[in-house]
């Protein structure tokens, strides 16, 4: 897709990023941050304001709107060709940005698998054709996600695409061996592996041949899963992601890897740091932040409130959110995977969520008062922005893309599926009083989501 060409101004605005809390003007050119002008810009904003093609004035948007980056999902299902009913392309790309995401990484799990580069490159371009968002389809590491064979990672880097994260997704590769060798194939081209851990294991599965209940054999999954990623991804020297981390011991298991990865960086002589880095991140959905084993109960355990890895304990809960506090936690990402009502009346797990994901962290995070807007940009922007290493988006700075979202602040609604652009109206938080909805969501120059056109 092209860069909107025109000039748009974007004036008198509360713009939030990671590092920026302050009043102000943009203009954008070529579909890129041109000017950032103070609040007292006077006649330079003036001129620019007579030039412009669009301009959009914060002061005529009711609800204190605030202007930040669009948002950057590490994790999105968009089930293209999976399911008879379900999420289209289309549908899911006009999810992304009716929740102001302009950056999406979606999972291998399309039918069929995105274990070739040339289906990773035509997914691509067919999401480029239709110009809502950015999507960087992961390719999986083994073929078919079948865990036997390793899936194209030899013919990486290619020049016209390159997948910015590599993913098994819910299965991760049982086998260690073959394992390692997509992690080594990963460090080799600079890519991070996100392990889902939620792959099953010998005393996981005891647990559940002795008919214990999710809750406690899907505990043990994820622990397990998380240390063999950590031991795999530490002997591999690659950049590991560990997706939607639930409990509060693999949060646990992250911290203190980090802090080990950290003091080994400090003690590394400058010609052992020449290699490249190996990083160590981690996400949390906004249904783990915010929602327990109890909503899940209410909803149905195993039908309306199941997701993998399941909601866990308010012990867990409080556990995310103290390590997202501490920085365990680099950054939020959904998990967004619709389903039919239906499928999920017969157990398939998980949520649509890229429509409240916003709004969720910003009513339990910011209005709660347990984190600034400017660390929930950090979250939710500008730091899965830089695990994908897309040095050109995340923050609101000159030169970088006019990738942005405005939302109100100042008011709730309840939230409402029935009007989800997404096909999966599965969400946990229907009926649900949330602040901060997007209100406009601009792409590349483009304005790609407007609330007050859409129905
Ligand atoms: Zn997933």
């Amino acid at each position: 897709m092209a860069d909107y060409r025109g000039r748009l101004i974007l004036s008198n605005f509360r713009i939030v990023d990671a590092e920026m809390d302050r009043y102000g003007s943009i203009l954008v050119e070529g579909g890129r941050i041109k000017t950032i002008f103070a609040e007292d810009a006077g006649s330079a904003l003036d001129r620019a304001s007579r030039e412009a093609d669009l301009i959009i004035n914060g002061r005529t948007i009711s609800g204190s709107p605030v202007l930040m980056p669009a948002l950057v999902d590490l994790h999105a299902h968009f089930r293209d060709g999976q399911e008879a009913l379900s999420e289209t392309l289309e549908s899911a790309s006009l999810a992304a940005a009716a929740g102001g995401y302009g950056t999406v990484v979606c999972m291998a799990n399309t039918k069929p698998a995105i274990d070739t580069l040339e289906a990773a490159r035509t997914l691509k371009a067919r999401s480029d054709a239709l110009g809502l968002i950015d999507l960087y389809p992961v390719m999986s590491l083994t073929k078919g996600m079948e865990g036997r064979e390793l899936s194209e990672l030899n013919a990486l880097p290619d020049s016209r695409y390159t997948p910015r994260m590599l993913s098994e997704d819910g299965r991760d590769v049982a086998q260690d061996a073959l394992f390692l060798t997509a992690m080594e194939e990963a460090r080799r081209l600079g890519v991070p592996v996100s392990c889902h851990c939620d792959a099953g294991g010998p005393e996981a599965e005891a647990a559940k041949q002795r008919g214990f209940d999710r809750g406690i054999w899907s505990r043990i999954e994820e622990n397990n899963a998380t240390g063999r990623a950590l031991r795999l991804g530490r002997r591999a020297g690659c950049s590991l992601h560990i997706a939607h981390i639930s409990t509060k011991e693999a949060a646990e298991f992250v911290r203190i890897e980090k802090a080990q990865f950290a003091a080994q960086i400090a003690a590394q002589t400058a010609a052992q740091t020449a290699r490249p880095p190996h990083l160590l991140t981690a996400e949390a959905t906004p249904h783990h932040l915010a929602l327990t084993e109890e909503d899940a109960c209410r909803l149905g355990a195993e039908s309306h409130g199941r997701v993998n890895p399941p909601l866990r304990t308010e012990e867990d809960r409080l556990a995310i959110i103290a390590a997202i506090l501490d920085g365990t936690i680099d950054a939020i990402a959904t998990d967004h995977a619709p389903h039919t009502q239906a499928a999920k009346e017969g157990g398939a797990p998980g949520f649509s969520g890229l429509e409240t994901a916003f709004s969720v962290c910003f009513t339990e995070l910011v209005r709660k008062g347990r984190i600034g807007l400017s660390a929930l940009s950090r979250l939710m922007s500008a730091a899965p922005a830089g695990i994908l290493g897309l040095g050109d988006r995340g923050r609101v700075a000159p030169g970088l893309r006019a990738d942005f979202l405005i939302a109100e602040l100042d008011s709730s609604r309840m939230a409402c599926p029935a009007s989800f652009k997404s096909r999966g109206k599965n969400s946990p938080f229907a009926g649900r009083e949330l602040w901060g909805a997007i209100l406009m969501t601009i792409h590349r120059g483009r304005v790609v989501f407007d609330r007050r056109l859409s129905s």
